[in-house]
This record gives structure tokens, sequence and C-alpha cells, in this order.
């Protein structure tokens, strides 16, 4: 029955003499009324924040995973924070180009990179490609030459490890559709097969295990694989990708990018690696700077079965909920110490019964038609995995920062549901 646990909340978060929750110095509410319903809102400063202790901690090269949350703006700040920048199609690439990144910052991966994709990615010069396929190597050769430029490549490697997360977002295992197997010896012939060609320069591997993983042996487990096989080979760089955890509920508690840094340094040592490894993390950047604010719209107390409170998004603009089952906290910003005594199942608008944002939500007993109703830690995979399902528009954007808030994304409109129909 207690109230949220302030940790789920962004680093700035503050509250006001009248008991609602500030993020950055902008009361949440105001920002609701200015910005409208839904809405995402990013502390600034947050994610900046974990940008730099990412970089502290890592010796080598920290990318951001841009799937998590991209726009131009967010583009640019991981710029200016020196971070590089992963993209994983020719859209995420595109985004990160138009931002101003330079190339030689942009790491490309993709485990099916079109003959276009490619190409734009090695004109453009990105600094890394990370090969997934044989048929990529393919295509790499085949725009070799139509091009001068010989890009510099991983082979992205897939180690066998499990990551003890949701089968989803488990990649590292050998039945998976990325990479090439350790195991089988897929990945001994990929090096062969790169080597031997002209169009690439074959500078490290890569191993990417999984997403929301909580068990730092498992990034133990893919430095010990990789590192051994990559040994005889003498390549020079290895990228871990990304995959750090992040609390989303009450009661959960993920290992700090320090942490996670200071595991992944033990195992390279025991192993005798003396490479600095580079890392790609996007949740842990990204997920808990932002809440998203809804509107309550309608209750329906059912009794003795439970209360649904409907509000103006829903699996479009967080469609985590339903593809994994993730769990999420919810809460009324106008009164953030006040204990949640009422069980509650948030749901959204669309027409599905599926469509829902918290299964076992908890909020003040006094929760009426027209609150603010939000959901912490909803900066990654949420903007970026929305849709307009049902025609719904996807929501606003704001960064805030020093009392400032910016639209850094603005709010769809009719006409934009329309602008590809003809
Ligand atoms: C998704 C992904 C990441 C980032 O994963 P997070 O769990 O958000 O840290 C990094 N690298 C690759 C190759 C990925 O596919």
């Amino acid at each position: 029955m207690s109230a949220l646990p302030h940790e789920l909340l962004p680093d700035n978060a503050t509250v006001d003499t009248n008991g609602s929750l500030c993020i950055a110095g902008c009361n949440v509410l105001a920002l609701a009324q200015e910005f409208g319903t839904p809405l995402f809102v990013y502390d600034e400063d947050h994610i900046r924040i974990r940008c730099r202790q990412a970089r502290e901690a890592f010796l080598g090269s920290v990318a951001y995973a841009s799937k998590a949350f991209l726009c131009l703006a967010m583009a640019k700040l991981i710029c200016e924070e020196g971070l590089d920048i992963d993209v994983a199609t020719g859209g995420e690439l595109h985004v990160a180009l138009t931002a101003g990144v330079p190339a030689a910052r942009i790491v490309m991966h993709g485990n099916n990179k079109s003959t276009s994709e490619l190409a734009v990615a090695v004109n453009a010069g990105v600094g890394r490609i990370v090969v997934d396929s044989f048929d990529e190597l393919n295509r790499l050769k085949a725009l070799g030459r139509s091009t001068e430029h010989r890009p510099k490549v991983l082979l992205r490697i897939t180690p066998g490890v499990e990551a003890h997360t949701h089968e989803y977002v488990t990649t590292g295992v050998d039945d998976t559709k990325f990479g090439f197997t350790v195991s089988s010896g897929l990945a001994d012939a990929a090096i062969q097969r790169t080597n031997e060609l002209d169009a690439v320069e074959l500078v490290g591997l890569h191993a990417h295990i999984g997403s929301q993983v909580f068990e730092l042996r498992s990034f133990q487990r893919a430095v010990e694989v990789v590192a051994r096989f990559a040994e005889p080979y003498g390549l020079s760089e290895l990228s871990l990708g990304g995959g750090l955890g992040v609390a989303y509920v009450e009661g959960e508690s993920a290992p700090s990018i320090g942490e996670w840094a200071d595991a992944i340094a033990v195992a390279c040592a025991k192993v005798g690696f003396n490479t600095p490894v580079s890392v790609e993390p996007g949740r842990a950047l990204v997920a808990a700077a932002a809440i998203t604010l809804y509107e309550v719209g309608t209750i329906k107390e059912l009794d003795g079965i439970r209360t649904y409170v409907a509000v103006d998004g829903g699996m479009s603009d967080n469609p985590r909920p339903v593809l994994y089952g993730s769990g999420y906290e919810t809460f009324l910003p106008r009164a953030l110490n006040s204990k949640r005594n009422k069980q509650v199942r948030v749901v959204g608008k669309h027409c599905e019964s599926g469509d829902l944002l918290v299964r076992e939500g908890r909020v003040p007993g006094d929760i009426a038609v027209g609150d603010i109703l939000a959901t912490p830690v909803t900066g990654a995979y949420g903007h970026s995995m929305g849709s307009n399902y049902n025609k719904v528009l996807r929501p606003a954007v704001v960064f805030v920062r020093q009392g400032d808030a910016r639209v850094v994304v603005r709010r769809e409109s009719y006409q934009d549901l329309l602008r590809n129909d003809l």
C-alpha cells in the first residue's frame, strides 16, 4: 500500500509543496496541461549523467543503442556527450545522419541489412559495420566494386550464452537468427571468408547476449567465450553489445553501469584479454529518465472482480506489457507520496482486451476521471516501439531541464495519419 518508491523516478524528481511531482523543476501536471496527454517527459540531465557514467566506466567506446529511443534531439544529446551511436536500420541511420552525427561515430547493425542500406552506410563512411551473415558479406563484396570506401567491420558472433531474460530479447544462444555461432564453427568460417574479401577490413568481434539482463555472470561468460575465440586471430576490437537491465517495479534492483563495467573488467582479466571492451547500452541510459503521463477517461468498478482505469493511450505508446508481459508501476503525480491503497488494472483505449499498461497497479483511493496518471521507467522501448494502431496519434515527447521544457517530438496530427494515403 506504499507510495511509489522514488528510485523509480528520474534523477531530478522532486515533490512540490502541494505534494505533486516535479521533474527538473517542471511540475508535470502543468506539462500535461500545456502539451496534452499522453506525454513522454524525459529528464534530460538524467540521460546525460548516465552517458557520462558509461564513458567513465568503460575504457573502450560506448555507443548508445538508438532503438531504445531515437529522435533528432536524442541523437544530438548523445553526440554532445561523446558517445557513439548504434543504428540497426536505414531509418535509424537516416535520423542519426540528419541530426549531424559524424558518420565515423555510427555503428551499423542489423541481421538483414539490404543492399541499399549497406550502400548508404558504406558511402556515408560509418565507423563500423557489424556483419551478421554470409549473405551480407556477399553484398558488401558486390558493393566494393562500386565504391572507394573500404568499411571497417566487426563480425557478430553468437557465444552460446543464456542471458536469463525474456525469450524474445534473448540473442546470445545458439538457436537465434543473429550472427555467426561459435560452437558450430560458423564464426571461424566467417572470419576466413571476411579476411579473403578486399571490400572490407575486419577489425574485431561483436557479441550481444540479450536485453533486460540482470545477471552480470551472463556478461562474464560471454567475455570468456568471445575472448578465447578471438585470441588466435589477434583481432583488436571487442564490442560486448548492450543489455544491462533496469528496475521497473518496486522491489526490483538492477546492477549499476559501474558494476556492469567492473564485472566485464574482471572477466577480461581472468582470461588475460587486455583490449578495452566497447559496449552499446540502450535501456540503461534512457529507461528511467522518462515517465509517461496519461489522462484517466473512464473508471469501471466491477464488484468482486476488479477496477479498470482506462487512459488515453495504451499499447500504441507502450507495447511492452503486451509483447513481454512486462510490469510497470503507476501513480498519481498530484499525490506522489500518498498511499496507493486501491488495486486497479490500467488499460488503454484500443479495441482489444489485451491492451493493458499495468496489470496489477495501485493508486490512491480517491482516483477520479480527469486525473493525470503516470507510469515511470518508460524512457526505453516505449515511444520507439509505438504504433498508430486504431489510428491513435503518437504522443509528444518533451525534454525537461533546469526548469525549462522543450518539445523534441511534436504530437502527431490527423493530417499526419493521411500523409501517405493516395
Ligand atoms: C538492442 C541492442 C542493444 C541495446 O540493448 P539494451 O538492452 O537496450 O541495452 C545493443 N546492441 C545491440 C546489437 C542490440 O541489438
